[in-house]
């Protein structure tokens, strides 16, 4: 039974990495002086003018990922 349970703490290990590796390698989203949602000109260090368009962005981002088409 042991090589059972070591087998299988191998293959969460393994799951477990690759989802990381997926979550790292995903680009960061760089700011551009811009709202990357709107378009509304921003200070250089910002991504986003507000909540509302950093959450709209991250779910069309996450309805894109899901139809396999990221980014
Ligand atoms: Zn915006």
């Amino acid at each position: 039974m042991t090589d059972l349970i070591d087998k299988t703490d191998k293959i969460i290990a393994a799951e477990v990495a690759r989802g990381l590796a997926a979550v790292r390698g995903r680009p960061g989203l760089v700011p551009h002086g811009a709202c990357h949602y709107c378009d509304e000109p921003l200070a250089p260090a910002l991504r986003f003018c507000n909540i509302d368009c950093r959450d709209d962005y991250e779910k069309e981002l996450a309805a894109k990922t899901r139809a396999g088409r990221p980014g």
